[in-house]
């Protein structure tokens, strides 16, 4: 064959290199004769029964965040309004494989229709779920999963569900393509937690690549390159020897603090999307965690009590062992739509009731957020920021809620502390007045900043061009911040992708930031790029720093 390259969209970062091979899809047995309809009800019911089992057993196999994906799929299996259109089918006629796919698909086809990459996450997680079902209806399981002996694999699918990952020996693979996938979808999230470089949206042309070949996922050029030519082969090699020497270097001093070239402690936190990601990581590599995004929270279709957050919120803290953790209320609004929470009709959802904007009118839900919050607080240093301030207002508000909720636990008897409270600062308003804002940290999220300083949707790939995170407006409004924060004795830092890209730490070092909140896998390297600064770089704005 000859070199061919398949453009996607990084999903997970990384290079890998290995042997390319395309996952089996379920081959359903066309030829089944149909049962009697009790025959075949009573075969829907035991492979019901059958893929509840596996997904329990696979729940409890796997740690806790983990498991809350598959929830969704857990409580559709005993969904009556969910099955009985399937049992109506059988009931007239139709075999049981038959049924469950036709009532399955036209809920796929409806989440799948949805734009937004929250709802075509769902869209493969019932994909999942009527793959599992269809499995033990045609018993047609044990080969579903089928990866052959042999390590180094690149592994291409059409799609990829959340609970086909967790069952995969991640010891075989180097990396994954996949034809389909948003890169905020489930899967993408457990790859990223993981490790394991990704690459989603390769479209058609990559399962219709041979098995068998060499193949790199080169996810910083964006690309799958099957069977690279040998002088391109080895080019890739290099990169990813150099990647992995680079990356072992930064570990030997993961645990150390990032003190400038010039004495000065920078601050390296961590961020957590999906509270996996702390298993096996040290907390000792990190000053503490500096953003946590608890949206995870919500995912699995169901709101979380306050005792489930409050168990999750104190394992993060007990995780951090003294060292301060940032807990972000839920920024559902904008890209992160949530069902029955957010508001679906808006025409500019970005500019919409998001974030905080949307905490204040969920009351119900907020304080639940709060009370759990209150609580975790307890067990060690939390700081809690509320995302999408624009005005000061907001944070004085924000304080008397917070007093309430602590108040309320406190007459119910309930131990409680207040944390330390912060907002983010990711509208060019909130920045350009950040002085008149009485919270007690600030927490940049370059990611917003950057899309409303620029006027470019941070979901637009077509805009990428414009939403340059260098573009010097961006840089002057975060000096104002910083220098904010050193005028006022607050902690300012960076939590949003700029922190965790080592080009652009020295522009940030140089705006005056002295904290930063990093992607994990991240951390190592950028401690390395702080340890090498010497002050001397280019800020963004033309100036010296
Ligand atoms: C940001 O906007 O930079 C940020 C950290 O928040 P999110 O990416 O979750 O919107
Ligand atoms: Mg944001």
């Amino acid at each position: 064959m000859a070199e061919a390259s398949i453009a996607g969209i990084a999903a997970s970062e990384g290079i890998a290199i290995g042997t390319f091979f395309l996952r089996r899809k379920v081959s359903g047995d066309q030829t089944r004769v149909a049962g009697t309809m009790s025959r075949e009800q009573a075969l829907f019911e035991s492979a019901l029964a059958k893929a509840s089992q596996s997904l329990a057993e696979l729940m409890a196999r796997i740690d806790a965040s983990a498991a809350e994906i598959l929830g969704f799929q857990f409580e559709l299996l005993s969904d009556t309004d969910f099955l009985d259109p399937v049992f109506q089918l059988i009931g007239v006629g139709q075999k049981a494989d038959e049924a469950w796919a036709e009532v399955i698909d036209g809920e796929i086809a409806d989440y799948a229709a949805a734009k937004d990459e929250y709802m075509s996450a769902r869209a493969d997680d019932l994909r999942d779920l009527k793959r599992r079902v269809l499995g033990f209806i045609l018993g047609t399981t044990a080969d579903v999963f089928e990866v052959p002996e042999m390590t180094g694999l690149v592994l291409a699918a059409t799609s990829l569900t959340p609970s086909e990952f967790l069952e995969l020996d991640l010891g075989k693979i180097a990396g994954i393509a996949i034809s389909e996938g948003s890169p905020t979808s489930h899967v993408s999230i457990l790859a990223r937690a993981r490790g394991i470089p990704m690459l989603v949206g390769c479209g058609e042309r990559l399962t219709g690549l041979k098995p068998g070949y060499v193949a790199v996922i080169d996810t910083q050029n964006h690309q799958l390159v099957h069977d690279p030519r040998e002088e391109n082969q080895s080019a890739f090699r290099v990169r990813l020897q150099t990647s992995n020497v680079a990356i072992e270097y930064a570990s030997i001093s993961a645990h150390l603090p990032a003190v400038t070239a010039s004495g000065e402690h920078v601050r390296v936190y961590a961020n957590v999307d999906d509270p996996a990601i702390l298993l096996g990581i040290d907390a000792a590599n990190f000053d503490g965690i500096g953003l946590t995004r608890t949206e995870f929270l919500f995912e699995s279709g169901q709101l979380p009590d306050e005792e489930h957050q409050l168990a999750v919120y104190r394992r993060i803290v007990e995780w951090a062992a003294g060292r301060p953790v940032t807990i972000r209320t839920l920024d559902a609004g904008g890209d992160k739509l949530i069902p029955g929470v957010t508001f679906l009709d808006e025409t500019n959802p970005f500019l919409g009731i998001r974030g905080y904007r949307l905490s204040r009118i969920r009351k119900d839900i907020f304080t639940t957020q709060l009370r759990a919050l209150a609580r975790a607080a307890v067990f060690g240093p939390l700081k809690v920021m509320i995302p999408m301030v624009t005005v000061s207002s907001e944070m004085d508000e924000f304080r008397t809620l917070f007093d309430e909720v602590i108040m309320s636990l406190q007459n119910e008897g309930v131990a409680c502390a207040v944390p330390s409270l912060g907002v983010m600062i990711e509208v060019p308003a909130a920045a350009l007045n950040a002085d008149t804002i009485k919270a007690d940290f600030f927490s940049i999220g370059s990611n917003d900043l950057i899309q409303y300083v620029t006027a470019c949707a941070r979901d637009n790939a077509l805009l990428a061009h414009l939403a340059q995170a260098d573009n010097p407006a961006v840089t002057k409004l975060i000096r104002i911040v910083a220098a904010t924060g050193m005028v006022q004795g607050k902690e300012v830092s960076v939590c949003g992708d700029m922190a965790s890209t080592p080009a652009l730490v020295p522009l940030l070092l140089g705006a005056g930031i002295r904290s930063l909140s990093v992607a994990i896998a991240q951390g190592p390297t950028i401690k390395e790029v702080i340890r090498r600064w010497d002050g001397r770089e280019q800020c963004g704005d033309g100036t010296s720093a």
